[in-house]
């Protein structure tokens, strides 16, 4: 702050002198559906947020499954700024905005403060973007949760200008400096932290821009969103955005049923792993409240590396003793040389702690309590920590290849568990 008033004041100085004042000038930026006015030093950077906010409302449009011609007189005013008291002293930023530590929006108006990178700035700009949308189409944006989560999500992306594409998940850190999500969301697994899926229904309007708040919130859409037997549900509240109280809520939960209980099982999964390069197209697992009760008879099932979590189809009940055994080999990677694994893993790469290409598995509970506040963490262990497992209450049993989430694709072969009643 002190620096950018003095460059402000020797600029002041030096226009004295030279004639026009070029250091206050702020630029202007003209889009179809964004007029930006930014003191970002770069021209580039500020027409490349134009071109990619254009390009991010055609696929905002698609997402929310409207068509093209849904948007009617769209224009968003946007600043993003470096240095606030100029805006403020030139009536950018009337008096009634709140003050805001990233962003705010405020029907077709924005205000976006310029962070250290461009991936930050540019979700920052989409994100307030995507509330204005939300304002224009829905009249309204929901309660927190869903008001954060679907701008998130929506501004969320890969790439820039015509190349963009929104609702992706960064592959890297790299890939998004300053982002900052992935660590939040790590240090609360640290720390025990990982709310229950009704504590983010819950979360209440605040200005801080608490970015777990708004972290759990993209999470919670992103889930509603790519399970097909959710989404209808997800895009029926968003045409309820005027609706900020519990109603809101109350007409989701009875869209969604007796699915809950599904939900919350999936969200106690996605909550354990989400990450840099997560691919919600192989992390989709395979649950039913459905599911036979496990008879005791031997159980075989193949695991492929190349996907998330695979349930073995049945529910394990409480009191249950399994002997796991697990045979076959997998490929991880071809270069420099393939990378062969058997169930134990290569032990001299890791990811989160274990061996590249470890079979794990994990009990998942079948009972759900909706009046916890925070989720008691999932036990994953390696298929060598414990042969027997011993089974505390009714469960779904899960297994999965351990690697890194963006490096799934190439993944091949399959491991052959067997399940066995142990005496
Ligand atoms: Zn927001």
């Amino acid at each position: 702050m002190i620096q950018s008033q003095l460059i402000f004041w020797v600029g002041c100085v030096s226009a004295l002198l030279v004639g026009p004042l070029m250091a206050d000038e702020l630029l202007e930026r003209d889009g179809r559906y964004i007029h930006l006015t930014t003191d970002l030093a770069s021209a580039e950077e500020a027409e490349s947020l134009v071109a990619s906010f254009d390009a991010a409302i055609t696929q905002w449009i698609q997402f929310w499954n409207l068509e093209d011609d849904a948007i009617t007189n769209l224009k968003v005013e946007a600043c993003v700024i470096r240095n606030k008291a100029e805006f403020t002293r030139r009536g950018l930023i009337p008096a009634k905005v709140p003050d805001f530590p990233f962003g705010y929006a405020q029907g077709n108006k924005v205000w976006v403060f310029a962070q250290q990178s461009e991936y930050y700035t540019r979700h920052l700009l989409l994100h307030e973007g995507a509330h204005s949308l939300a304002y224009h189409l829905f009249d309204g944006a929901g309660p927190t949760w869903f008001q954060e989560g679907s701008a998130e999500l929506l501004a969320t992306h890969h790439g820039k200008d015509l190349d963009i594409a929104v609702n992706r998940i960064p592959l890297s850190r790299d890939d998004a400096p300053f982002w900052g999500r992935f660590k939040r969301m790590n240090q609360a697994r640290e720390q025990s932290q990982v709310p229950t899926f009704e504590t983010v229904l819950g979360y209440q309007p605040n200005l801080t821009g608490d970015v777990a708040t708004y972290s759990w919130s993209w999470a919670a859409c992103m889930m509603l969103s790519v399970y097909p037997e959710y989404r209808p549900a997800f895009l029926a509240a968003a045409r309820n955005g005027q609706e900020t109280g519990p109603l809101f809520n109350r007409q989701l939960q009875t869209a969604l049923g007796n699915q809950w209980p599904i939900l919350a099982a999936r969200w106690r999964l996605t909550c354990n792993d989400i990450d840099y390069g997560f691919d919600w197209n192989r992390e989709q697992v395979n649950l039913s409240a459905k599911d036979p009760i496990w008879d005791g008879n031997d159980l075989r099932i193949q695991i492929q590396p190349d996907r998330g979590w695979q349930s073995c189809g049945v529910r394990i009940p409480r009191g249950a003793k399994i002997r796991v055994t697990a045979e076959g080999e997998i490929t991880l990677a071809d270069q420099p040389k393939p990378w062969v694994s058997q169930p134990p893993g290569i032990t001299f790469q890791y990811h989160r702690g274990r061996p590249l290409g470890q079979l794990q598995l994990c009990l998942l509970p079948n009972a759900h309590d909706p009046q916890a506040v925070r989720l008691e963490p999932l036990k994953i262990q390696g298929i060598d920590d414990q042969p027997i497992l011993s089974v505390p209450q009714y469960s779904w049993l899960l297994f999965r290849v351990n690697d890194s989430f963006g490096e799934l694709k190439d993944n091949r072969g399959s491991y052959q568990v067997t399940l066995q009643r142990a005496r």
